[in-house]
């Protein structure tokens, strides 16, 4: 056959980040779409998401990846920012106990305003910064086996685990649809 991509086999899901401020979301975010950190990262009102692609057994799919452009620090990410996800990454600043606090809040917050299947995972990132380490791995293994969340440790600055954060999220919504498709 000359021509046999399917189109209709195509995939594209609503990933949403969240989280506190300064916690990394966006530097996640470039380094996963752009290979690219930043010192200094100012809000960027206006871009909502970015999209980036993978291939999942031979078919291309599509994460559209939405960032809270600065929204958090005021805690009013609106319900229009849930809406549709099928992913959401929860993330907190491994040296910053605080923020590792507020993954439970954002959480609840999350299933409030969406679905209960929404494939979530619990990202410690700055994992770079072992020595100012606020978080134990193993306090935040427990509460994602509580809370049902995948979870991993990533560094934007150093590129730990980031693809495999995004990508882990990406596979396993791939693999809700398309057992849903069979
Ligand atoms: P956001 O507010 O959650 O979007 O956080 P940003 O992505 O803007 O990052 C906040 C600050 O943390 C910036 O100064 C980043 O350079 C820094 N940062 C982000 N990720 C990391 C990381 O993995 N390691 C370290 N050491 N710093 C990071
Ligand atoms: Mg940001």
């Amino acid at each position: 056959m000359a021509y046999d991509h399917d189109w209709s086999e195509d995939y594209l899901f609503k990933v949403v980040l969240m989280g506190d401020s300064a916690v990394g979301k966006s530097n996640l975010l470039s380094r996963y779409v752009r290979n690219e950190f930043s010192v200094n990262t100012k809000a960027t009102i206006g871009v909502e998401f970015q999209t980036q692609s993978m291939e999942i057994d031979g078919k291309e799919v599509k994460a559209q990846i939405w960032d809270t452009a600065g929204q958090e620090r005021f805690r009013a990410v609106t319900s229009a920012y849930y809406r549709g996800a099928m992913g959401a990454l929860i993330v907190y600043d491994i040296s910053r106990r605080q923020t590792f606090e507020s993954a439970l809040r954002w959480l609840e917050e999350l299933r409030v305003y969406s679905d209960a299947s929404v494939v979530t995972m619990l990202v410690g990132n700055k994992c770079d910064l072992a020595h100012l380490r606020e978080v134990s791995v193993e306090e935040a293994t427990a509460l994602a086996e509580a809370e049902s969340l995948f979870f991993i440790e990533t560094s934007a600055l150093d590129s730990t685990n980031v693809k495999g954060a995004f990508q882990t999220v990406i596979k396993e919504i791939y693999g809700i649809v398309s057992r849903k498709n069979l």
